[in-house]
């Protein structure tokens, strides 16, 4: 199922969302429901919180697009994280460019370290403690964000934030279209 992904403004989106435990009722739907909701929005994660639940749960997943062909094919990079918390930052700190489906049509060069170390539980609650980097480590900062109440625009420096100003009044307005449901 298809969940409404709710934007900039909502206040869910500004809370510090709660640990996610074992006994969650029905936690493998909603992480079904979420890599669904990620793809359909052509997302490579999504954070609990932006479907208006504050618990402490990521999904991710990059999905290659082949233009030729219109079709997309198997994701990599695919992982559930379940309450993850990052232990340590490792490496040179580099910029990507990110967007997030919070802030449709937003995209910037955030600078984020370029490896760390995190600890997380699986959908199948196995534990993981492993030093991460690339994509995966890019986007898991980016979700973990998500759950502290942060979202990537926050990084940026006060000038650049004053430029997207009004981009992101049109989004707290709900002045944005985008092809996937908000609320
Ligand atoms: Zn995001």
């Amino acid at each position: 199922m298809i969940l409404p992904i709710i934007g900039l403004g909502h206040p869910t989106l500004r809370k510090v969302a709660q640990p996610v435990t074992k006994d969650y009722p029905n936690l493998k739907e909603l992480i079904a429901n979420m890599f669904e909701t990620m793809y359909n929005a052509d997302g490579v994660g999504l954070a609990a919180p932006q479907v208006d639940l504050s618990i402490r749960l990521v999904t991710i997943g990059v999905r290659p697009y082949n233009e030729k062909t219109d079709t997309y094919g198997e994701p990599t990079d695919v992982h559930v994280l379940i309450n993850p918390e990052i232990l340590e930052f490792k490496g040179e700190k580099e910029y990507f460019n990110e967007g997030c489906l919070s802030l449709p049509d937003i995209h910037e060069d955030v600078l984020r370290p370029e490896r760390i170390v995190m600890h997380w539980w699986d959908e199948n609650w196995e534990e993981h403690t492993e030093e991460i980097d690339g994509l995966f480590a890019r986007i898991a900062q980016h979700e973990i964000d998500h759950l502290d109440g942060k979202v990537f625009t926050d990084r940026l420096s006060p000038l650049r934030r004053t430029m997207l100003k009004r981009r992101m009044n049109d989004i707290v307005n709900k002045k944005v279209r985008t092809k996937y449901r908000m609320k």
